[in-house]
């Protein structure tokens, strides 16, 4: 429930709306776990809430440290169905990347949780949840900002509504108060949804994975493309509504010999100078029975040669938790067990 739901609910049952404020504060900036740390809520309330509401965020059932400081966790939900998010520390910020879905029904072919389908969407207190649980395992104090990522499993699009809620609850001020310019949500380019987001006053950056420079190879790797193809995408980009200094975040996986050649530089520099864009640029990370391979170091260099020359602002992304696979694409869990960790990429 976000803040007005809980003070309404609370109002239910006799109490005074501002319950719902104390609640919401409680969970969501002191990040209470269990009723009795509601010390200023009235004895018999918060009695009355331990014997019929239970408090619970998602459980952190595995951890993963890996070499460069980013820790993959898998979540475990209330039906027992698991996701996963990744705990990215840097000096002056952490990134949260979040799951918004259990798998995806994109089926992008480059992409591990793409191969498992579509299990369910996560709610609004899933998302939010995977937040404060990977902030009180880390101790995070919430002084150094936090940047959320919707990069994890899942099409978070295909689920806005909760995306969206989740934003709202995860923004509030009487919560954790995180800056809406420091969430973004990453689509692979479901124009629908990227219409739908446009119209809300207050909502997360927005970035798109371009992938490929022309149809017949983004159709071939990314499905979604024989709906909504790159002229469909540059259309609905330039009339995004950006804000003053906003930027559309162009993401693009290098497959060697498939989307890095010296022509998808000039192709895709063309493409992200009609709109304020950055572009960032994600070297494959490679997964099992994927087919695919990452480019060469050369190449990496060359296209940001291209790209940086016409003008664009590009980084390359050097994905963080490789190692234990928690990198872009390779969020898998089981899908017939969910339970196993050991099933999917690693
Ligand atoms: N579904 C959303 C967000 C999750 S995927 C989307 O597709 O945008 C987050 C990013 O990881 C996307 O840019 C996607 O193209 C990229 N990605 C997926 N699999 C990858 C892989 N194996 N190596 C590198 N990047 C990958
Ligand atoms: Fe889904 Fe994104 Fe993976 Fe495509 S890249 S299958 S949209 S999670």
């Amino acid at each position: 429930m976000d803040r007005e739901e809980l003070s309404a609910w609370l109002e239910t049952l006799g109490e005074p709306a501002f319950r719902g404020d104390q609640i919401f504060k409680g969970l969501h900036r002191h990040r209470f776990f269990a009723w009795n740390h509601f010390t200023n809520l009235p004895h018999s309330l918060r009695k009355q809430l331990e014997s019929t509401v239970e408090l619970r965020w998602p459980e952190i059932t595995e951890t993963i440290d890996s070499e460069d400081g980013s820790t993959k966790h898998a979540f475990r939900l209330s039906d027992g169905k698991q996701v996963e998010g990744v705990y990215m520390p840097y000096r002056n910020r952490t990134t949260l990347c979040l799951s918004s879905q259990m798998g995806c029904a994109m089926g992008c072919t480059f992409c591990a949780t793409g191969q498992m389908g579509i299990v369910r969407n996560l709610s609004a207190g899933e998302i939010v949840g995977q937040v404060v649980a990977m902030l009180n395992a880390h101790g995070h104090s919430g002084v150094t900002p936090v940047n959320l990522v919707f990069m994890g499993m899942g099409e978070p699009l295909h689920n806005l509504e909760n995306v969206m809620k989740a934003f709202r609850m995860l923004t509030d001020k009487e919560g954790l108060g995180l800056s809406p310019r420091r969430i973004t949500v990453s689509t692979s380019g479901l124009v629908s949804g990227i219409e739908r987001l446009a119209t809300y006053a207050q909502r997360p950056r927005l970035a798109l994975s371009l992938n490929a420079t022309t149809d017949e190879y983004r159709s071939r790797i990314m499905p979604v493309n024989r709906v909504w193809n790159l002229a469909a995408l540059a259309d609905v980009l330039t009339r995004f509504p950006l804000e003053k200094k906003e930027r559309v975040t162009l993401e693009y996986v290098l497959l060697s010999g498939v989307t890095d050649s010296l022509e998808d530089g000039r192709r895709l520099a063309r493409f992200a100078r009609a709109f304020p864009s950055k572009i960032n640029l994600i070297p494959f990370n490679p997964h099992e029975g994927s087919g695919f391979e990452p480019p060469s170091e050369e190449r990496i260099s060359q296209l940001c040669q291209i790209l940086s020359k016409a003008g664009l602002t590009v980084s390359v992304r050097r994905s963080r938790g490789q190692d234990v696979a928690g990198a872009c694409g390779q969020l898998v869990r089981g899908k017939h067990n969910p339970g196993d960790p050991g099933q999917g990429s690693r």
